[in-house]
């Protein structure tokens, strides 16, 4: 059997996994990369952004417990660069791509949202078609 799987989030990986358990064969297209918002958009770079307001709020209350200093200057070009560098990696520790691809999935990657030509045909951005 020949599976097609839309999104690469863990929805889209458990599914291809489940699948390729089941000796189908699989590929995967991600219109972005592997991980899905859950490691590219959504809790990694989420919660750092929030720890960075948790310090910031927390800085509020030092005199409150004896600590003494000024407030830090948000910077939130750093800010968000840090969200994006502890997301980043995140991915990197996963190896996520890689492990996908040794079980025998045929992982795409970066080729935008894909869409259905007909009921039997997916098109990709390039026009390439399945
Ligand atoms: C801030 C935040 C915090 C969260 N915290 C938690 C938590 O603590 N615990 C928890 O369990 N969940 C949490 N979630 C929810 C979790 O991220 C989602 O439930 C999970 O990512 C959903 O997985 P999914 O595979 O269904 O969709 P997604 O992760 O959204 O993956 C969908 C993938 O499909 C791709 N895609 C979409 N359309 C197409 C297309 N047409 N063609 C090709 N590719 C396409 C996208 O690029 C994406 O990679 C959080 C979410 C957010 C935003």
């Amino acid at each position: 059997m020949k599976l097609i799987v839309l999104g690469g989030g863990p929805a889209g990986m458990t599914a291809a996994l489940q699948a390729r358990e089941l000796h189908a064969e699989v590929t995967l297209l991600e219109s972005k990369r592997a991980g899905g918002t859950s490691v590219n958009d959504g809790p990694a770079p989420v919660r750092t952004l929030a720890r960075a307001a948790r310090l910031a709020r927390d800085a509020g209350s030092w005199e409150t417990f004896g600590l003494q200093g000024a407030r830090p200057h948000i910077d939130l070009a750093a800010v968000l660069a840090n969200a994006r560098r502890v997301a980043q990696y995140a991915h990197e520790k996963k190896h996520m791509a890689e492990y996908i691809r040794s079980t025998g999935v045929e992982l795409i990657e970066g080729v935008g949202p894909a869409h259905f030509l007909d009921q039997h045909t997916v098109q990709v951005a390039g026009g390439r078609t399945w």
